[in-house]
């Protein structure tokens, strides 16, 4: 990565960090999950209100280092409105980035969550960027809630 890519990138991670984006508790959210990354003290509440198969909001609140709230930030205005078929592969696609380089197409599709690329570099960090990710896939995979996850019961998936 270049320096002004690098610059760009974290541009866009303080000013989500400083400016949270749907940062709310939800009233009326069908599913509440804790999310707790007890490595660094993140501590964050996923809202979401689905809705047939789409999320038709999603918010979130809590307490953090900058990536892990910008991350949320950045996740919570990317898929508010999208089809839960698009929340799965963003899911996927986010975690790609955080592990390896994306083909160029899938880095296209990414805009302001591309600039998580530079977390790579800092793999102790990486939990911090997917904890809202993680609390996201449990409202996905399930119905019952209140869910709690934790970054250490993940059998070591970053
Ligand atoms: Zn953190």
């Amino acid at each position: 990565m270049n320096s002004e890519l690098g610059e760009l990138y974290q541009e866009i991670l303080l000013d989500h960090n400083r400016h949270p984006r749907n940062f709310a508790a939800m009233a009326g959210a069908s599913h509440r999950v804790e999310a707790d990354n007890p490595l660094c003290g993140d501590r964050l509440q996923l809202y979401v209100k689905l809705e047939a198969d789409r999320i038709a909001d999603i918010s979130f609140q809590g307490t953090g280092c900058a990536i892990s709230i910008a991350s949320a930030s950045m996740l919570t205005e990317r898929l508010k409105g999208a089809p839960l078929q698009e929340a799965e592969t963003m899911f996927e696609t986010v975690h790609d980035l955080l592990t390896r380089e994306p083909p160029p197409d899938v880095a296209a599709d990414l805009g302001e969550l591309a600039a998580l690329a530079g977390v790579r570099r800092y793999p102790m960090r990486v939990k911090c960027a997917t904890l809202s990710w993680h609390a996201l896939k449990a409202v996905l995979g399930e119905d019952t809630s209140p869910a709690v996850v934790t970054t250490e019961s993940d059998r070591g998936r970053p």
